[in-house]
């Protein structure tokens, strides 16, 4: 009996997981939908196709990336400068954001998180995001001049445990050959 209760709790989280991405993915092509019709652009497949790749993962992704995922997984071919104009569309409607880590610029779905904590290792370059509900609350309760929070993003630099670990091993025989 206990089995089944807890069985059938993680399946109901499995699919509220599965409508919530695609309610969130409702809300980010009626954002797309209306700025659209307003400005009079075509609703191209790209774009919707696109949107929806991004939306359908999590985590960062260059161009490139993005790029592959859309042939691998969709067989859908879209030209450089098609993508990298959707990217900055979608960065002007705040539906994705940019981030210039080292030596690459990586994009982020970013409508239904506006938080983004970051550790950065400065020697490999490994990106994790972080969940900070102290650091949430200290940006909505910190005080700003006649302005409305929206999100925030943040980028904590240091040495990730990899890294430690071989920095500390190169010392070592630093040690045994002096
Ligand atoms: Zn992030
Ligand atoms: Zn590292």
């Amino acid at each position: 009996m206990c089995t089944f209760v807890r069985f059938s709790w993680i399946r109901q989280k499995r699919t509220m997981a599965v409508s919530n991405k695609e309610s969130v993915i409702n809300a980010v092509e009626r954002i797309l939908d209306n700025y659209l019709e307003m400005n009079n652009h075509r609703k191209t497949l790209e774009r919707y196709t696109i949107l929806r790749a991004i939306y359908s993962t999590s985590g960062h992704f260059t161009l490139e990336e993005l790029n592959e995922r859309l042939l691998r997984d969709m067989n859908f071919h879209v030209s450089r400068a098609t993508m990298y104009n959707t990217l900055n569309l979608f960065l002007e409607l705040r539906l994705v954001i940019r981030h210039r880590f080292q030596g690459s610029t990586k994009y982020e779905a970013c409508y239904d998180n506006t938080s983004h904590c970051h550790q950065i290792c400065t020697i490999c370059g490994k990106v994790m995001e972080i969940k900070s509900n102290e650091i949430s609350l200290a940006v909505e309760n910190m005080p700003t001049k006649r302005f409305r929070k929206d999100g925030f993003t943040l980028y904590v630099y240091g040495v990730c445990s990899t890294c430690q670990a071989k920095i500390t091993k190169k010392k070592k025989k630093v040690n045994v050959k002096s």
